[in-house]
């Protein structure tokens, strides 16, 4: 398992920084957001750069414990994102944090597959957003990794769970085609996964990891299959 269990201790300082309240981001919860610092990517679209390129953070584990005491009854659920928060052992994390009574949701590129099946199976996550980053053809030359196999493990292992997910792509009209969608598609119902197929918009912030500039071109949506229930973000 390629996690990091030598930040194991709640005083490591691996947390980039904080959102401490959206409504946006955990479906229909009130949730703070915290972005674990580095990632095992580097998709070229990557608007968080700093976080993904950050060695350490702001804030330890014990910090976001310390402020989620102060919102108990206010906030209703965690946020784990980042960078990759996989990358990191949260079973103390999530333990402490589900002893203060939130719910926690992860958002994750997939590629801890064993560290993402033991949360799963030791009940420490109520949501997962996972990145469908594109087909297996083009993950690399996107990604920069080469760990499609393991995101194919856990989406496998999602759908066969109770958990509840999402899955989702990031659209850059030039980085991924109609072809490519649609091969995500039947990809997606070959394995039988019959809920919502998330596609968010590219979004220009000015900057990101391979100097994208806003796509040349459009994807024409209507040449997209029809056999999963598409939600444009
Ligand atoms: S978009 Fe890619 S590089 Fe950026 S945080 Fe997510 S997985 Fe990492």
């Amino acid at each position: 398992m390629s996690i990091n269990r030598e930040n194991n201790s709640l005083n490591a300082n691996v947390i980039y920084d904080l959102t401490s309240f959206t409504h946006l981001d955990y479906p229909e919860h009130l949730s703070c957001i915290v972005w674990f610092s580095g990632c095992n990517m580097r998709c070229d679209y990557c608007y968080n750069k700093d976080i993904v390129f950050a060695k350490s953070g702001k804030y330890s584990y014990e910090d976001i414990l310390n402020f989620l005491k102060t919102r108990v009854n206010l906030l209703e659920a965690v946020v784990l994102s980042g960078g990759e928060a996989s990358s990191y052992d949260l079973v103390l994390f999530c333990q402490k944090i589900k002893q203060l009574g939130f719910k926690i949701k992860l958002d994750t590129n997939g590629t801890n597959f064993l560290h993402v099946k033991e949360l799963i199976e030791l009940n420490l996550l109520d949501y997962v957003a996972l990145d469908y980053k594109s087909p297996k053809t083009k993950f690399t030359q996107i990604t920069h990794s080469n760990k499609f196999d393991e995101f194919s493990q856990t989406l496998d292992f999602l759908i066969k769970s109770s958990v509840e997910f999402e899955i989702r792509t990031t659209l850059h009209d030039d980085l991924l085609d109609e072809n490519d969608i649609n091969e995500i598609i039947i990809d997606l119902k070959n394995r039988k996964y019959t809920s919502k197929y998330f596609i968010q918009e590219f979004r220009d912030t000015g900057t990101n990891i391979a100097n994208l500039q806003r796509p040349k071109k459009k994807i024409d949506k209507s040449l997209l299959l029809a056999d999963i229930e598409i939600v444009y973000r």
